[in-house]
């Protein structure tokens, strides 16, 4: 198969390059791992950069942010407005919104490939022309006069073009997070962060009246003197958090 640019990796950075290049006339294979795995994230999103590049997300009807509460360790907390500056935040379903920017990726004319994981080059004559992924049918090819690494920061190609060395553990920051549905006393118009007695913080964003997004991650040296889910388990349980 051939193409003008491969994408690989079809998350915000992916999908809007496919987007810009195709809506451009170029011919555009946007490949991903996975559109039904939903990456660990808080969804917020400025309503200046929705309104700007993604204005069909208005038609979802989600909630706008007038601020946040933020807590210290030992749970003080202060409240920060931003509703004066002219500027407030939603906070979106990731999956859905990935999906949404792959959506219009594809209706500018990108090609998606799904359950494409990219894992190296073709390579000709020293140059790099195109890239290989697995599927379940085997080994696919896609070739292209530009290669675009999109694939974050587990990204084998990155590796393997030398741009970069595998992320090592205590250089990255490690997060889980759940959206939980149900009715809570958080308020939906504000996002909640807590800072916690180690390297890293927990955060609820309600999307709307029924459901949270509520996570914690830890970083650097931390990602090692720290269990990931026990933390988690700790902070969803955390009297203070409700
Ligand atoms: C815990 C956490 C909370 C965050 N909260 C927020 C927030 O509230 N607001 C905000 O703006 N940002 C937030 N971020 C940052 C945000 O998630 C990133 O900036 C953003 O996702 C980067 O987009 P990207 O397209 O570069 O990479 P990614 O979103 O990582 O997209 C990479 C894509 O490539 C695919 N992929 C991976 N490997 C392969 C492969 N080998 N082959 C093919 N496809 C592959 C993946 O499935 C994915 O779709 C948060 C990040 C984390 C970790």
């Amino acid at each position: 198969m051939n193409y003008d640019v491969v994408v690989s990796g079809a998350g915000p950075a992916g999908s809007r390059c496919a987007e810009i290049l195709a809506r451009n006339g170029f011919n555009v294979a946007l490949i991903e791992r996975d559109i039904n795995w939903r990456k660990p994230c808080g969804g917020g999103l400025s309503t200046r950069v929705m309104s700007k590049y993604y204005p069909q997300i208005r038609k979802l009807n989600p909630v706008s942010k007038k601020g946040a509460f933020m807590f210290s360790a030992d749970f003080h907390k202060i409240e920060y407005n931003w509703e004066d500056y002219g500027e407030d935040s939603v906070v979106m379903d990731r999956l859905e919104l990935d999906n949404l920017m792959r959506d219009i990726a594809v209706e500018a004319g990108a090609e998606l490939f799904d359950k494409n994981t990219s894992f190296d080059f073709i390579i000709k004559n020293q140059k790099k022309i195109g890239v290989k992924t697995k599927t379940k049918s085997g080994i696919k090819e896609y070739l292209g006069k530009i290669i675009v690494i999109a694939d974050g920061m587990s990204s084998k190609l990155a590796v393997r073009s030398g741009l970069r060395e595998r992320w090592k553990i205590e250089n990255i920051g490690l997060a889980k997070c759940s959206i939980i549905e149900g009715k809570t006393d958080f308020d939906e118009t504000k996002s909640y962060i807590y800072f916690r007695p180690y390297k890293g913080y927990g955060w609820v964003f309600p999307i709307d009246n029924n459901q949270i997004n509520i996570g914690c991650g830890t970083f650097e040296e931390d990602n090692l003197n720290y269990n990931l889910n026990e933390i988690y388990d700790d902070f969803i349980n955390n009297p203070n958090i409700k």
